[in-house]
């Protein structure tokens, strides 16, 4: 005798959060055994994550980084599946 299960689902429409602004970030993943690790302030601007990068690399000559870019989204209830 069987135990069957159902799980009802609900599926959520995902949608940008309209109050907030997405960022941008850099990390300095330059370094022959270990990635530097410098990281950049997230920043609204794109502009800004360039300018710290060209410092980054005035400073050390670390050539290689791992941007991000991170938004915030809402849930919003859509229908049982
Ligand atoms: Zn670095």
């Amino acid at each position: 005798m069987g135990n069957v299960q159902s799980f009802r689902f609900r599926n959520y429409e995902i949608h940008p959060d309209s109050l907030s602004e997405p960022t941008y970030a850099a990390t300095c993943v330059s370094g022959d055994e270990a990635d530097c690790g410098a990281q950049s302030d997230e920043e609204v601007e794109t502009d800004k994550v360039e300018r710290w990068i060209a410092e980054h690399v005035r400073d050390t000559g670390h050539r290689r980084y791992r941007r991000t870019m991170a938004d915030y989204v809402m849930a919003e209830p859509g229908a049982w599946q």
